[in-house]
């Protein structure tokens, strides 16, 4: 699969820079310590819809996303910075100071200071730029190249729930305390993802060999690590953890297992591990309800989908912008 950064990548090489491509990038601190860093941009009307969220969940999305990616590197947050682009119209309700309540909030929770950012404003639409930085010990940084053929495949909870709330979003359910619970999850897990920021700690001391962020769906994102480790993987359906809540959408496991496969921002992690590697770490990883759905295999970027007793080859059907 082409990536839709290969221009970046192609200009990156005539310039003979480090490589980009990870969830974070990550520069050495000290002696002991790598700082990962990473930036994430939200537009207005592409990447939120302000008549479908509240100001509190689009401040705290802004953060989430960007400490997820920190977590997939295995890190600790630790620095936040936040610049945001707005119009006139939009300053002078009470947006932003319910938006900064959202995105303090989450911060306080893991303990994230906010070092600095910018304010702009902007004709139209709000844009977003979130940057968020952790620390991890030198070297150790989970990087996506990692996986091995024979690794197992992991994931962190359920799947497929972010994308069922999109859908009902788009069916015109706004979000509202008398929903039904099974809404009320599905539009929680869309309009206000945690990310998982002790999982990912946790992870490194597993001394696990990949990891990605569930950014764009599962069928996209294990694609980024069969790339980057050179490797494929063999995943198998009946194991998939599909979001419970789905089943108020649909009752078709085909369509479930879709969302579970292609839907985006679950923003759960995406891990391979050295099977001996896992058995030392078995009963915690029940504990914190991580699915084993595959193995990576040397069949070099081909993911295989078993379903019953057939095997398809998987299509990278996730959210891209281009
Ligand atoms: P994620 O979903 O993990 O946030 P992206 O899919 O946004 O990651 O980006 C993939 C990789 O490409 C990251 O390493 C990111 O830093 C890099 N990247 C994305 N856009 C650009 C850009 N405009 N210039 C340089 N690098 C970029
Ligand atoms: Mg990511």
């Amino acid at each position: 699969m082409k990536s839709e950064f290969e221009f970046i990548e192609n200009i990156r090489k005539r310039y003979s820079l480090t490589k980009i491509g990870d969830d974070c990038a990550v520069l050495p601190k000290d002696s002991k310590t790598d700082l990962v860093i990473t930036t994430d941009l939200l537009i207005e009307d592409v990447d939120f819809k302000l008549e479908w969220s509240k100001p509190e969940f689009i401040g705290h999305k802004s953060l989430a996303v960007s400490l997820s990616d920190v977590a997939a590197m295995g890190a600790k947050p630790v620095w936040a910075m936040l610049s945001i682009g707005i119009p006139q119209k939009i300053w002078k309700t009470d947006f932003v100071e319910r938006f900064y309540n959202g995105y303090f909030r989450l911060a306080q929770k893991f303990d994230v200071e906010i070092v600095g950012g910018d304010v702009s404003r902007t004709p139209d639409k709000i844009v977003i730029d979130s940057i968020a930085a952790g620390e991890v010990k030198k070297g150790k940084a989970v990087l996506r190249s990692g996986a091995k053929a024979g690794d197992l495949v992991f994931v962190t909870g359920n799947l497929g729930g972010a994308a069922g709330g999109l859908k009902l979003l788009q069916d015109g359910v706004q979000y509202n305390f008398s929903e039904k619970i099974w809404r009320k999850r599905l539009l929680l897990k869309q309009l206000q993802p945690f990310p998982q920021t002790p999982d990912g700690e946790f992870l490194l001391e597993c001394k696990i060999s990949s990891m990605i962020d569930l950014s764009d769906g599962l069928s996209s994102d294990l694609a980024h690590i069969c790339r980057e480790s050179k490797v494929g993987a063999k995943i198998y359906a009946s194991k998939i953890p599909i979001d419970k809540n789905l089943r108020g959408l649909t009752k078709s496991f085909d369509e479930k297992l879709s969302y579970a496969l292609n839907g985006g921002e679950d923003f759960e992690l995406l891990f391979t591990v050295n099977p001996k590697k896992y058995f030392e770490a078995e009963n915690e990883f029940k504990n914190r309800g991580f699915s084993h759905i595959g193995e990576m295999t040397a069949n070099t970027e081909i993911i295989e989908l078993i379903t019953n007793e057939n095997m398809q080859i998987l299509q990278s059907k996730g959210f891209r912008h281009f």
